[in-house]
C-alpha cells in the first residue's frame, strides 16, 4: 500500500485529500509518517473532525518535505482527524500548525486520518477484542424502545431516570445504552463532587475555561434504595455482567464512599452474581478499603502519568497526593481484587523513556492486573502547554513498540480497555 493522502476539510466541513501530499502526523511536537503497517482502516463508529485554526501539514513525496498547505483549488482548508471508536488505541495525531489565537478544541481524542483506495484510514490498532461498545451492537429503534421500558418499569427511580434521559438521549451513552439493553456494563454514577481538578475533566470545567465539558455531571445524589432497585436485575440477568460506580457524568465516587459501601452489601445479600467494579481517581485508599470490606470486586485507578509532576499538573489533587493513588492499586493486590490502570494514552509522551522508567517502578511496586489504554480526549497543544511537555526531549519508542514492550515484560498485566465480567479474570488466571 501507497501511503494514504493527506485529508482537509473547507470551512463548509467537506472533506476530501489532496491528490499531491500524502498524510503526515504528530507525536508529542515531532512530525513523522505513519508506518504502512500501523494503519488500519478508520473503525466503524468512528467520527471525522475538521479542526478550525490548524493549517493541515502533509508530506510531499516529490521534495521529501513536510508541507503546510493553507489553500486548495482557492479555497482555504483546515486540518481534520479523527476521533476512534472505543477499543482502539490511537499511534499519532494530525499533523498542523496552529494559527495564533485558534480556538481550543473540545474534548476529544484526535488522531492522524489519511485516504487511500476509497477508504480512511488511521495509525491505530484495536486493543480489546470485546464487542461490548461496537457500533453494530446498537439498533437505535431497540435501544429507544428499552429506554422507555426502563422508565416504566423503575417509575420513581431517579438515578434511572438519569441513565435513560441524559446518558442514553442526550450523549449516546454506550454504557448507558447496554444497561436498557439489559446487558453487560452498567454504569451506577453517584457523585456530584470531585476531590481533583483535572485539566481535560470531561463533566466539569471551570467557568474561565475556554472548552465546555461534554457532560454534564450529575447533580444530586442517588439513595441506596434507587441503586440497589435496578443494579440487582443486572447483576441477576445481564450476560457477562459488570455494574460500575465512577462515570463520565459524575464527580469522584470515592466521596460518597459510605453510600457505595452500603449499596454493596444490600446488593450482595440479593446476588452473588457478576462484577462490582469502582472506576475512580483512586485518591482515598481508606475509603477504598472500605469498600472492599464490602464486597467491591475491582477497580479502575486513572491517571495520565506514572511521574508525580505531570500527574499533579493535569490532575491538581486537592487533598490527596500521589501516594495515595499507588496505595488504592495495591490495596486492590492486597485484598485479591481485581486491578486496573486507566492509563491515559498520549503518544509521545505515553511511549517516552522516561515515563516508561516511571510506569516500570508503578508497576513492580502495585502489580496491576491490567492497563486499559484510554486515548486522552484533549487538545493536544493545550495538554502539552499545561504539562510543559515542549521541553521533553523527543525520547520516544513508538506506540506500537509500547504495546510490545508491556506485553512481553509483563505478561501477567492484561492490556485491553474494558473493566472484565468474572468470566474473563477467571480465564486470565486470576483468583476468582
Ligand atoms: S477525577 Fe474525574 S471527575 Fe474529577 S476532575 Fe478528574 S476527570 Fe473530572
Amino acid at each position: 500500500m501507497n501511503m494514504p493522502l493527506l485529508v482537509v476539510s473547507d470551512d463548509h466541513g467537506n472533506i476530501f485529500e489532496i491528490p499531491h501530499l500524502r498524510m503526515a502526523a504528530m507525536a508529542l511536537t515531532e512530525m513523522c509518517l505513519p508506518q504502512e503497517d500501523h494503519l488500519i482502516p478508520l473503525p466503524r463508529g468512528s467520527n471525522l473532525f475538521m479542526l478550525p485554526g490548524r493549517t493541515p501539514v502533509g508530506y510531499d513525496p516529490q521534495t521529501g518535505q513536510f508541507a503546510t498547505i493553507e489553500n486548495f483549488q482557492g479555497a482555504k482548508i483546515s486540518a481534520v482527524a479523527a476521533f476512534m471508536a472505543p477499543a482502539y488505541v490511537q499511534f499519532l495525531r494530525p499533523a498542523y500548525t496552529s494559527a495564533p489565537g485558534a480556538p481550543r478544541l473540545s474534548l476529544y481524542c484526535y488522531t492522524a486520518v489519511g485516504w487511500y483506495n476509497g477508504k480512511f484510514y488511521v495509525p491505530a490498532e484495536r486493543i480489546d477484542e470485546d464487542t461490548r461498545q461496537d457500533l453494530k451492537n446498537f439498533n437505535e429503534k431497540k435501544i429507544s424502545r428499552a429506554a422507555h421500558s426502563m422508565l416504566q418499569r423503575y417509575p420513581n427511580n431517579r438515578l434511572v431516570a438519569h441513565l435513560v434521559d441524559k446518558c442514553v438521549h442526550c450523549y449516546s451513552c454506550p454504557a448507558a445504552r447496554n444497561f436498557v439493553m439489559e446487558r453487560w456494563e452498567c454504569p451506577v454514577p453517584t457523585s456530584p463532587a470531585c476531590n481533583a481538578g483535572c485539566v481535560g475533566c470531561i463533566s466539569l470545567q471551570p467557568q474561565q475555561s475556554t472548552v465546555v465539558s461534554s457532560q454534564e455531571r450529575i447533580a444530586f445524589t442517588p439513595t441506596i434504595a434507587e441503586i440497589v432497585e435496578f443494579t440487582v436485575p443486572h447483576l441477576e440477568q445481564a450476560p457477562r455482567p459488570v455494574i460500575s460506580f465512577g462515570q463520565g457524568c459524575e464527580g469522584e465516587p470515592l466521596l460518597e464512599g459510605e453510600l457505595i459501601a452500603e449499596s454493596i452489601k444490600q446488593i450482595r445479600a440479593h446476588t452473588q452474581r457478576g462484577i462490582i467494579n469502582l472506576n475512580t481517581n483512586g485518591s482515598r485508599p481508606r475509603t477504598l478499603k472500605t469498600l472492599f470490606e464490602a464486597g467491591l470486586d475491582s477497580i479502575r485507578i486513572s491517571l495520565n502519568s506514572a511521574q508525580e509532576d505531570f500527574y499533579r499538573a493535569y490532575y491538581n489533587p486537592q487533598d490527596f497526593a500521589f501516594s495515595d493513588v499507588g496505595e488504592s492499586i495495591a490495596l486492590a493486590r492486597g485484598f485479591n481484587r481485581w486491578s486496573s490502570l486507566n492509563y491515559l494514552v498520549f503518544p509521545g509522551f505515553t511511549d517516552h523513556k522516561a515515563e516508561m522508567a516511571a510506569l516500570h517502578t508503578l508497576i513492580t511496586e502495585v502489580k496491576p492486573n491490567m492497563i486499559q489504554t484510554r486515548n486522552l480526549n484533549i487538545d493536544p497543544e493545550w495538554y502539552i502547554q499545561e504539562l510543559g511537555l515542549e521541553k521533553l526531549k523527543p525520547d520516544f519508542i513508538g506506540m506500537p513498540d509500547w504495546i510490545n514492550y508491556i506485553r512481553t515484560s509483563y505478561p501477567w498485566i492484561k492490556l485491553g480497555y474494558f473493566n472484565p465480567p468474572r468470566e474473563e479474570m477467571k480465564r486470565e488466571h486470576f483468583g476468582f
